[in-house]
């Protein structure tokens, strides 16, 4: 992820950047002690695309289908991208949709308040856990 967080990716495409995105965010969450093994197992398996259904087309930023295919709308993926604001908050942003996404196809019987909630637990755990690593790496 921090060699996501230079301007690099510039020289990428948008299918390898989304596959690094999705990486490192699969990243945080084995980070995370909020879920068990068999929960981040689970989340090895989904597929993922950038999607580009009607409802993608439109207003809609990532979804998951009855497949368990996580689908992330190209248009958001790409006006996200080349937002204006500084690339690491844009990067950010793609990956926590990601996440949440994943979480949904982790938790297909939850409600959308307690999915986000997760979410949020999930995701500051993982990226505290991941940033201890890193320092520990260093010193
Ligand atoms: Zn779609």
């Amino acid at each position: 992820m921090y060699q996501l967080l230079d301007s690099s990716h510039v020289a990428r495409n948008e299918e390898e950047i989304f596959d690094a995105l999705y990486d490192s965010a699969l990243a945080v969450l084995d980070s995370t002690p909020q879920l068990d093994t068999e929960q981040k197992t689970r989340a090895l398996y989904f597929s993922h695309n950038l999607c580009t259904c009607e409802e993608c087309q439109k207003e809609c930023g990532a979804h998951i289908n009855k497949k368990g295919q996580i689908r992330i709308s190209k248009k958001f993926f790409h006006s996200t991208l080349n937002q204006k604001t500084p690339s690491p908050i844009g990067l950010l942003e793609l990956m926590y949709t990601i996440f949440y996404q994943v979480l949904h196809g982790i938790f297909p019987e939850l409600n959308e308040e307690t999915i986000i909630e997760k979410t949020e637990q999930a995701w500051k755990s993982g990226m505290t856990e991941l940033a201890k690593e890193k320092l520990n790496r260093n010193s």
